[in-house]
Formats: structure tokens, sequence, C-alpha cells
């Protein structure tokens, strides 16, 4: 399909590539662009507006009032599988990080 090797029409940052529209996106690229397009939820603890917050390329919904961290079931087998590919650590660092703040 000719799209590796291309580069991200949104970063220009070259990598392995999907298409979004039929544009070259990478990957970092296409986890902001499903988080616009996501719409947002509402805490189930306190109803307040939740945030999209991208780690590891998987959007997850964070509450800033009680800092609780949503997940979808394809989002939590994302995460999983970011787990599995090594990035735990991060993963793990990037939500405790995002509690903390
Ligand atoms: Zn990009
Ligand atoms: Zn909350």
């Amino acid at each position: 399909m000719g799209l590796f090797g291309e580069k991200c029409v949104r970063c220009g940052k070259k990598t392995r590539l999907e298409s979004s529209k039929g544009l070259p996106t990478c990957e970092e690229c296409q986890a902001q662009l499903n988080a616009e397009r996501e719409t947002k939820r509402s805490c189930p603890v306190d109803g307040s507006v939740m945030n999209k917050d991208i780690v590891q390329n998987v959007v997850i919904d964070r509450c800033p009032s009680c800092r609780g961290i949503w997940l979808d079931a394809g989002e939590l087998q994302l995460v999983k599988s970011a787990f599995e590919a090594g990035a735990g650590t991060d993963l793990a660092d990037a939500m405790v990080r995002g509690m903390m703040t």
C-alpha cells in the first residue's frame, strides 16, 4: 500500500503508519484523533466531566475531581497489550503522576 516510510501528516514523524481518512498518520496522532472524536464522559462517582488523556497511545478518561481513571473494555485490552509489550512501567508511572497532579 506504500504507507511504510511515509511521513505522518500531523507531526511529520517518519514511523510505522496507520491510515486516517487515507492520510498517513502515526499511532500517536491516531490516538490523539481518537481522543478528540470520543465523547466526553461523566465520572460515575461524582458526575464531573472527565478529561481525555493519552498514555502509550491508549485513550483513558481521567476525572479531575476524584482522580479516578476509567477505561473502556477495549481500552483495558490495549493497556494490557502495552504492559505485555514492556510499556508497563511507563504506563504505571504516567497514571500515578496523573493521579498526584
Ligand atoms: Zn504523527
Ligand atoms: Zn470523579
